[in-house]
């Protein structure tokens, strides 16, 4: 690896990587190979035909740079590979599609997703999705060392309400009938509660039809757990712990520790809004995170047809037995809190989750509230009610949003920043251009036919 250099003078080396940039000084050329430890500069004869950004194999050997040509910039600028054997593995079009040597808001966001695979070449990029796997790797590193199994759910299942829209799969083979893409594992994670497994994750993907903005897009991912014989407190001590640890190891400062916690009457009160930003300026120029718990919301809200509505998540449990009669009894249901938690760091939803409700009755009376029929909260949640007459043990979990979290700490204003392959704000895919049409003879094996929608 180019890095490796420095340790490797008098030695000949093979390295693979992609040419970073060429100075063609007539006789002799210097090229800058970029491999995923970095650049080391290589020199060589004439290199005909060669483009920046080809892939390369060099052998040669290291060579000492003499004082005065040291690079100070470079990390490897004491040294340079002295090229002995040159091969182009994979030659680069001439023309790229743009610069690599930016920050690259200032590129068009199409052109950008479109060659995506050539955009995330660039350093800042490469930066976000290394910290992204490393943080991820130190939450599942502090989540395995607490018992935690990790446990996949199924991506093609059915709706749960999460307050969005849900993107849906027609079933070749129950022609008429659809899946719904998960809009987070929410059931399943709950379903293994009663299946014993007392604490489960998984770095969970969630799809949501709803309007792409900043911090928001199609497909999002969380780290989901749940676990049972648990109570509020303990869920947020794990999710604080796990986030400390995990940003931590990602070189995170944080302002404020433990995180303070708020009722959301308070920040209401205090902040006009449940997702404040504590931070000073002082803090906002360090570039600290601000992390804060909001408890105590409303279970459910008016909705425009003057119906009920729950503000975050129909399995939660009411905070107290108080509340649970209330919601039993259908009386004061304006006034019954839910045991929801979320964490924002600088003024982002970050992590949400609550204490669910393990009573078929409790779960049952939160449905009616909301305005479902018997049938409908059978055909729709009648799993749950009848697993709950299994031994459910009582149970919570929470969601962190991490790429929010990502976004945070790496000063990025968008969440295209910190994930691989991110849609465009019309919702079209980077690189693959999906949405796209089906055949005739794919339509018809589906039993699916396609109505152009009224201009
Ligand atoms: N399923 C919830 C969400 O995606 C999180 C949770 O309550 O665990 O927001």
């Amino acid at each position: 690896m180019a890095k490796e250099t420095l340790k490797k003078v008098g030695k000949k080396v093979k390295l693979n990587g992609w040419v970073d940039t060429i100075r063609d000084h007539g006789k002799i050329t210097f090229i800058d190979l970029r491999d995923r430890s970095g650049l080391v500069q290589c020199v060589g004869d004439k290199l005909q035909k060669l483009t920046v950004e080809s892939v390369v194999e060099i052998v040669g050997e290291v060579k000492k740079r003499p004082q005065k040509l040291v690079n100070p910039d470079l990390e490897t600028g004491t040294v340079e590979v002295q090229i002995g054997k040159f091969k182009i593995l994979n030659l680069s079009r001439e023309q790229l599609p743009f610069p690599l040597d930016s920050d690259g808001y200032e590129i068009e966001e199409e052109s950008r997703l479109k060659y995506r695979y050539f955009d995330l070449r660039r350093k800042r990029l490469q930066k976000n999705i290394r910290i992204r796997s490393d943080y991820v790797q130190a939450a599942r590193e502090y989540l395995f060392s607490k018992d935690f199994v990790e446990i996949e759910t199924p991506i093609l299942t059915k709706s749960t309400p999460e307050g969005a829209r849900d993107f849906v799969v027609p079933s070749r083979i129950n022609p008429g009938k659809f899946y719904a893409l998960p809009q987070s594992p929410q059931q399943y994670k709950q379903l293994l509660m009663t299946a014993g497994f007392e604490r489960y994750f998984q770095i969970a993907r969630c799809l949501r039809d709803e309007d792409v903005r900043a911090d928001r897009g199609f497909e999002h991912t969380q780290i989901d757990i749940e676990m049972s014989f648990v109570t509020r407190e303990d869920v947020m001590k794990t999710v604080e712990e796990m986030t400390i640890y995990a940003a931590e190891k990602i070189g995170a400062k944080f302002s404020r520790k433990p995180f303070p916690v708020f009722t959301y009457r308070e920040a209401m009160k205090k902040f006009g809004s449940d997702r404040f930003d504590l931070r000073s300026e002082k803090e906002k120029e360090n570039g600290a995170l601000s992390f804060a718990w909001v408890v105590d919301f409303p279970f459910f809200e008016k909705d425009d047809n003057d119906g009920w509505t729950f503000t975050h998540n129909p399995f939660s449990s009411p905070i107290n037995e108080e509340h649970e009669k209330w919601l039993l009894g259908k009386k004061n249901i304006g006034k019954i809190i839910t045991s929801q938690y979320d964490l924002v760091c600088n003024g982002l939803e970050v992590s949400g989750g609550s204490i669910r409700t393990h009573k078929p009755e409790v779960l049952k009376a939160i449905f009616e509230i909301l305005g479902y029929k018997d049938k409908e909260i059978n055909s729709k949640f009648g799993h749950m009610l009848e697993a709950f007459q299994y031994g459910t043990p009582p149970h919570g979990g929470c969601a962190q949003g991490f790429e929010r979290l990502l976004m945070a700490y790496l000063g990025e204003d968008y969440l295209r920043e910190v994930q691989a392959f991110p849609q465009t704000g019309r919702g079209r895919t980077a690189v693959m251009d999906a949405p796209a049409e089906l055949d005739n003879e794919q339509l018809t094996e589906l039993g699916l036919k396609v109505v152009k929608p009224k201009k």
